[in-house]
This record gives structure tokens, sequence and C-alpha cells, in this order.
């Protein structure tokens, strides 16, 4: 079981959210719970995060296993290489 670890991005705060990152039912997620995971609270000032199944691009092998994770780029990219075609 793995945790990940957040910073939390409220001004004078310096606690941190962290998250086991194990065990999520993504098919019951994305079915009845809009794509929530859990629910989590910063360690000092309390404020509530919400852990969702990411629109995340991958890149993966035969199996399905993840090979690589695509960063978003900017549309407008996309749009500029389409004018010159
Ligand atoms: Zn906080």
């Amino acid at each position: 079981m793995s945790i990940q670890a957040h910073r939390c991005n409220q001004d004078n705060c310096n606690g941190f959210i962290l998250a086991e990152n194990a065990d999520y039912n993504y098919e019951h997620a994305m079915k009845n719970n809009n794509g929530i995971l859990d629910r989590c609270k910063c360690t000092e000032c309390g404020k509530e995060f919400v852990m969702v199944v990411a629109h995340v691009l991958v890149e993966v092998d035969e199996d399905d296993m993840l090979v690589d994770e695509l960063p978003q780029c900017d549309i407008r990219e996309y749009e500029k290489s389409q004018i010159r075609k």
C-alpha cells in the first residue's frame, strides 16, 4: 500500500493531504460517485479535497499495464498544427 502526499494549497498552511493509494473501486466511483474515489482532509487546516478518477491519457503495453503518462498540452498547439496542413 502506498500513500501519496500533496501539499495543501491554502495560504499560510503548511499542512499535507495524504491519500492511501490503494483499494480504490474505480468502477463504483465512475458509476455511482461522479468519479470521486475518496475525500481527504488537510492535516493542518482541515480543508477537504477529493480524490478523483483522473482524466489522464496514458500509454499502455499489450497487457494494458501503464507505460507512461502523457501530460496535457495546450489545445491551441493542436489547432495551429491543423492550420499548417
Ligand atoms: Zn491546509
